[in-house]
């Protein structure tokens, strides 16, 4: 059985992919509004590639008693640590977590919160959204990387995603991974959001690219994560070039007042570079920026 929290884009996605492979899944709702909300609903639907189809996937509240053997944790980074403080005493021995949170230090939080779990980190870069509630597009196919830096043996499980057409690979090495994708982020999306314009826009802001990326370079290879700095200033311009047309989800974020994620984001590069004593000028900068600019949104920093 996957019980999943959250059904948010990720979490609908996986939840309807695993449950039309009759993979049994259960979905965690925040309270009893909200599930009756979802049983008004009369389930899941997922859009993708213009068909639409409604899973009436079982669901329960976080207080449910039924015993959790695997968590996939479908929630944003910064209401990870409190979601799993509500479900720890559901956790059966030996029970597993998956985290699609984006960026880093969410994992941490998790892992420091259940310590009696063992926690599979993930990196995606399918893309999803919803049109309404409880309805989830499908809009980019993409790869799912998990991993266990503390345990390189794969779970059995994974077979559950092969059925259900999740495309994965276990990696071996899933912080640099993240790592990785951190940087690209930090590159890009604080960017967008400060000249409120699409990724394709940088193209015109070289300069500020080049410094960005030399500095995350150093940040990556300073935290043991060489290989994730190679080459990182050019698979940014590759990134910007490829998804010229796109805003970004941080830009998307701040355009439609939500919270963002930025403290998991830039905001866990600049301390992590204090704690290697790194002075990185263009990022501390940028930092800086974006914060005052959230904040005369009236937007969280945090
Ligand atoms: P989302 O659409 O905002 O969904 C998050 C869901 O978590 C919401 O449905 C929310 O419930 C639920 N939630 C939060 N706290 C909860 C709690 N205590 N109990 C029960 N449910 C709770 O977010 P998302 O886009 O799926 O993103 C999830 C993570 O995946 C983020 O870190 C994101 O950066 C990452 N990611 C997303 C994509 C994508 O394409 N969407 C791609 C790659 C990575 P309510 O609806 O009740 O508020």
């Amino acid at each position: 059985m996957w019980h999943i929290l959250g059904a948010g884009s990720l979490g609908s996605l996986w939840a309807t992919r695993l449950a039309r492979a009759d993979i049994p899944v259960q979905l965690i709702l925040r309270d009893p509004a909200r599930l009756h909300s979802y049983q008004q609903a009369g389930g899941l639907t997922l859009i993708e590639q213009g068909q639409t189809q409604r899973y009436p996937i079982p669901a329960q509240t976080l207080d449910h008693p039924e015993p959790i053997q695997r968590l996939l944790l479908a929630c944003k980074a910064y209401d990870a640590q409190a979601a799993v403080a509500r479900l720890a005493p559901r956790l059966a021995a030996g029970a597993e977590i998956l985290l699609l949170q984006n960026g880093l230090g969410s994992q941490d939080q998790v892992a420091r919160q259940v310590p009696q779990a063992r926690c599979i980190f993930a990196s995606s870069t399918e893309g999803a959204f919803r049109p309404a509630d409880f309805q989830v597009v499908f809009a980019g196919h993409g790869h799912t990387w998990l991993g266990d830096p503390h345990n390189l043996h794969a779970p059995a499980w994974l077979k559950d995603l092969h059925q259900a057409g999740i495309v994965h690979d276990w990696s071996l090495d899933i912080l640099s991974r993240l790592w990785r994708k951190l940087a690209l982020n930090c590159a890009i999306n604080p960017l967008t959001v400060l000249y409120d314009c699409r990724n394709g826009g940088l193209r015109e802001h070289p300069a500020e690219i080049a410094s960005l990326s030399a500095e995350l370079s150093e940040l990556l290879c300073a935290g043991g994560h060489s290989a994730a700095a190679e080459d990182l200033h050019g698979e940014v311009q590759r990134v910007i070039q490829a998804t010229a047309a796109n805003y970004s989800s941080m830009h998307q974020d701040v355009s439609q007042g939500r919270r963002t994620e930025i403290a998991y984001l830039l905001g866990y590069a600049c301390t992590s570079a204090q704690r290697h004593q790194l002075v990185l000028p263009h990022l501390q900068a940028l930092h800086g920026r974006l914060l005052a600019h959230l904040h005369a949104r009236g937007l969280p920093s945090h």
